[in-house]
């Protein structure tokens, strides 16, 4: 699936997982990376599943590509520090099999490289498991785009008040004064 999908739905993960008011509680770092390991994980449990299901490209890859790291870049930044590793590790999780199994063919292609390309880890990168549809018939794929975004905004909306801590920097200098 385009990268934009996969990055916009480590948002999600990250504000449904993040338990704002026990962490403004907690004393301790240990809920911020518990939460982080738990936002890389189900962030990479997220990219197989959207990998899985039925999905044309919609998006053309440099697009995607700037887009999205444009996107993991400012929501970084935007972040609180103190909820800055739940949103990072959620991000690398959801885009790290695309990472692992896509990069070193894309490098070896920009910079006309002979790096060995390595067999696919990830079996949702591979033909018989993909969901990549690979003729015109875009319907589901749409559907299932249209599905996804409206889950990632339902989610959003119902964690507002987190959203808010999460993305709250007059907080973020209270704490670190
Ligand atoms: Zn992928």
């Amino acid at each position: 699936m385009n990268v934009i999908f996969h990055t916009t739905t480590a948002i999600s993960v990250a504000v449904l997982l993040t338990d704002t008011r026990r962490i403004e509680q907690s004393t301790t770092s240990k809920n911020v990376v518990g939460t982080s390991i738990l936002a890389f994980t189900v962030g990479l449990i997220s990219h197989g599943a959207l990998d899985y299901i039925p999905h044309c490209y919609p998006i053309n890859s440099k697009l995607d590509a700037v887009v999205s790291l444009t996107i993991i870049v400012i929501t970084t930044w935007l972040t609180n520090k103190k909820y800055r590793l739940i949103m990072g590790l959620s991000f690398l999780g959801s885009i790290f099999p695309d990472l692992v199994d896509l990069s070193p063919a894309i490098i070896n292609k920009q910079l006309r490289l002979n790096f060995p390309a390595f067999e696919k880890i990830f079996p949702w990168h591979l033909h018989d498991y993909s969901g990549s549809i690979y003729n015109d018939n875009c319907n589901n794929s749409t559907l299932n785009h249209i599905l996804l975004l409206l889950t990632i905004c339902i989610i959003c909306w119902c964690r507002r008040t987190d959203i808010k801590t999460i993305f709250n920097k007059d907080n973020e200098k209270n704490n670190w004064a």
